[in-house]
């Protein structure tokens, strides 16, 4: 027991017997009991709403009598009464500083609880999308910023995917959102002002598109000249250097050509993605086209013609002639190579498999990068520039779709890509016989 409550009891029993005594005293020391302990209940009492008040006011100078046990209290209720002010305090600078950093970050940075609804919100938020911090707290995300692609990351559970989306704010402008978890049943949602990044984008787009255009008036004429001269016109001392000139020539217009589709197919603003293309007759006729080249191994052609695409048809020809051209180059001529077009329920895909050399699985995801040759020395020798799968990557983005390759060396590659139903018209056998 501690000392202080020792003295309490002390004192309470103190005062009963001096009641007891007292009442003795006056020969009824039964109401001498009484009216001491009615005394230290009052005082009790007294203590305990003097106590009760400091409590409920917060403020402890309402506490200023009593000693032992309540004393005590008392202190103790000070010093936590203290210490949660400090706690309080600090919380409050920290959240301060908090507030002051994400005010002071250039991007939007907006906190929505499970329901889409905007929780808190930092400076640039107003600055990017207009969102008012107090007026739109507790609002819906999306009745602020509204668009299509923003609803559906919005509802989307992979917290990897981005969308660019034009500024409400200021036309002209565009704004990269993404979605990661925060806190309990939480969402931040991060929105960068990218005008910059894909202003440096085209600048860098019309550099090469430029630069190819200019490079290829001048290549024109040598080209023209040099395809134009016979060993007859040229000393024989000079044959090894003139055809080495004439293939170099060539390398150099193809790598221009390349370098001018990849820049149409990145800056396709205007073209239709909503042809009918009709890949199987695609198919048919670069495996036609193909099959006559020399040094060309067993094409097989395995196409679906009553299922179409909604697309480009220029750009869906140039993946199956890129995809079709490389299995030549890397497969020997008495390998085998297969060209399909199937579609499921939900999904069409479109692939092309080679027995070819393969890809080291290490060089696997450089394959779409410019330039990138798995063999640099042979593939130069055989006439690949390297551009020819970051056209095909564009260009499937642009269909909504991705590549996909599978390779073993030695086996072959599969080089395929799947088409949703959206992207999907199917039409009647006699249809399609009709067009073919
Ligand atoms: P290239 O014009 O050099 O063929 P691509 O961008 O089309 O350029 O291909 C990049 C590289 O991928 C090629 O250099 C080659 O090393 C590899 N590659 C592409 N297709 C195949 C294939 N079917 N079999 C083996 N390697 C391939």
């Amino acid at each position: 027991m501690s000392k202080s409550a020792r003295k309490l009891l002390v004192g309470l029993l103190l005062l009963m017997v001096s009641g007891l005594a007292l009442g003795s005293l006056y020969g009824d020391p039964v109401t001498g009991l009484l009216v001491a302990a009615f005394l230290a209940l009052v005082w009790q009492v007294r203590q305990l709403l003097a106590y009760d008040r400091v409590v409920r006011t917060g403020e402890p100078d309402h506490f200023q009598r009593g000693d032992g046990i309540w004393q005590q209290l008392y202190s103790r209720y000070r010093f936590e009464h203290q210490k949660s002010e400090v706690y309080k305090r600090r919380y409050r600078d920290l959240l301060a500083e908090i507030r002051k950093s994400t005010d002071a970050m250039p991007d939007a940075a907006v906190v929505i609880d499970s329901d889409n609804r905007i929780v808190t919100s930092n400076r640039a938020a107003k600055e990017l999308v207009g969102l008012r911090p107090k007026k739109d707290k507790g609002e819906r995300i999306e009745d602020i910023l509204h668009h299509r692609d923003f609803s559906k990351l919005l509802n989307d559970s992979d917290f990897s995917a981005v969308v660019d989306l034009p500024s409400p704010l200021r036309p002209g402008h565009w704004l990269n959102c993404r979605i990661v978890p925060y806190g309990v049943d939480q969402r931040l949602v991060l929105i960068r002002d990218i005008t910059d990044r894909l202003r440096l984008n085209k600048m860098r787009r019309d550099f090469v598109a430029n630069a190819s255009h200019e490079l290829r008036s001048p290549l024109t004429v040598i080209s023209g000249y040099l395809e134009g001269l016979t060993d007859e016109d040229i000393p024989p001392d000079l044959h090894v250097p003139f055809h080495q000139m004439q293939s170099q020539a060539r390398r150099m217009n193809q790598v221009i050509n390349e370098l001018l589709e990849l820049s149409r197919v990145e800056s396709a603003g205007q073209a239709s993605f909503d042809d009918s293309v009709d890949v199987a007759g695609l198919m048919h006729a670069a495996a036609k086209t193909y099959r006559s080249e020399p040094g060309a191994p067993n094409i097989v052609v395995d196409a679906d013609p009553t299922v179409r695409l909604l697309g480009n048809a220029t750009q869906i020809e140039s993946v199956i002639t890129n995809f079709v051209s490389n299995a030549i180059r890397y497969t020997p001529v008495d390998g085998k190579i297969v060209m399909q077009w199937s579609a499921k329920k939900n999904a069409a895909r479109l692939a092309v498999t080679d027995t070819g050399e393969g890809i080291p699985a290490k060089d696997l995801p450089r394959l779409t990068e410019r330039f990138f040759r798995v063999d640099r020395g042979r593939a130069r020798s055989d006439g690949g520039v390297g551009l020819g799968l970051a056209i095909v990557k564009h260009i499937l983005s642009r269909h909504d779709t991705e590549l996909q390759i599978e390779s073993t060396p030695g086996v072959g590659s599969t080089f395929s890509c799947v088409f949703d139903q959206h992207r999907l018209d199917r039409v009647s056998q006699a249809q399609s016989d009709e067009v073919a």
